[in-house]
């Protein structure tokens, strides 16, 4: 019994192959950054269009690499929201078809909820990871803190007021002169820099509750490259912006771990939890509160089909699939999934 996983919701097209007890069979990515690049940002019509000529040539290349056949399949899970809706009409659509044609249950699933239950995925925390725990999402199109109680049972803490943070890293770097997507970029940049020469504002520092804001953080860095910096100027700048965006982040964590007093651990998803500065940061929160700061590996952090896969696992054991008219949703908080009842 294996689920096959499919992942198309925004510039990733992914497929993945997971035994019921999560070992990974095998898993493909295809990033589509070079097809968007040009544009300093993804394009919408770009993606579904790549998605369409990628993913059933993945599909077939993750089978062919784990040996195995529709008959040994158990489930087909594919992302249903949120995201762009081209991309999403494609692996829905495709994750239905080999589903039916399989003969086996359809799973759309949460893209949100990927991320939220893959550090519950075997070998991620040792001793598995129980519920309830504090969930924080951090990638290019979301920054939340969510409290993860079970499957389909996840409570918003707290979101982005303006930009999501990997937004906020993009849109600084890109005013640092960095190419596209400028994340990694920033944080090579700030290795070299001075993070005590420009302070730079904490959004919402010591504020109730766990909301976040990263405009004016990022309006602070154009007031500082209008002026003019030279090369030791814009590392200093990096570094500054690292340091100001890692303090919030902490802030923001400890205040929600306040929240969520029988929380098992602080976990850290997304894009964003790449950055080492920030995973600094957010140990030490975790630690303060006798809390191991549980992240995944950076592959599964980033957007994968494994945790697709892996969440249809979950559901699939908690009998929650979906028939084959379930239609894929841009718009999906996470507020709003069917859920196992307590
Ligand atoms: P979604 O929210 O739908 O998952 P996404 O595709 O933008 O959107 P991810 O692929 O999880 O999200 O993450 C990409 C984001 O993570 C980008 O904004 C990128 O700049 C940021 N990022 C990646 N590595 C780092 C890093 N080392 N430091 C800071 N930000 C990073
Ligand atoms: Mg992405
Ligand atoms: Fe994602």
């Amino acid at each position: 019994d294996v689920v096959l996983g499919l992942e198309s919701s925004c510039d990733e097209t992914a497929a993945a192959l997971l035994r019921a007890d999560g070992t990974i069979l095998a898993e493909a990515v295809l990033s589509q950054l070079e097809d968007h690049t040009p544009y300093g940002g993804v394009v919408p019509e770009i993606a579904a269009r790549a998605h369409l000529a990628h993913l059933p040539g993945l599909v077939r290349r993750v089978m062919g690499e784990a040996g195995v056949g529709p008959g040994d399949l158990a489930a087909v899970a594919a992302t249903a929201g949120p995201g762009l809706i081209g991309g999403l009409i494609v692996g829905a659509t495709l994750g239905k078809g080999i589903a039916l044609a399989a003969g086996v249950p359809y799973l759309g699933i949460n893209h949100l909820e990927g991320h939220a239950l893959t550090p519950r995925l075997p070998g991620v925390f040792a001793g598995g990871l129980q519920f309830p725990y504090l969930l924080m999402l951090l990638s290019g199109g979301h920054c939340q803190c969510v409290k993860v109680e079970g499957v389909g049972r996840h409570v918003r803490l707290g979101t982005t007021l303006d930009d999501a943070v990997g937004e906020a890293f993009d849109k600084s770097a890109k005013l640092m002169g960095l190419p596209w997507p400028g994340g990694p970029h920033l944080e090579r940049l700030a290795a070299s820099g001075d993070p005590t020469r420009f302070v730079l504002p904490r959004p919402l520092l010591g504020r109730p509750g766990c909301d976040f804001s990263f405009s004016g953080l990022k309006t602070a860095v154009a007031n500082i490259v209008a002026k003019g910096v030279d090369e030791q100027g814009r590392a200093d700048l990096a570094a500054g912006f690292q340091a100001a965006v890692a303090a919030t982040l902490a802030d923001r964590a400890a205040h929600a771990l306040a929240m969520v007093p029988d929380a098992t651990a602080l976990v850290v998803a997304g894009g964003v939890a790449a950055n080492q500065g920030i995973r600094a940061a957010l140990t030490a929160v975790a630690g303060r509160a006798g809390l191991p700061l549980v992240a995944p590996p950076i592959r599964l952090c980033t957007d994968n089909a494994v945790m697709i896969a892996w969440a249809g696992i979950e559901r699939l054991r908690a009998g929650l699939t979906e028939a084959l008219d379930h239609a894929p949703r841009p718009r999906w908080p996470l507020s709003d999934l069917s859920v196992t009842p307590v």
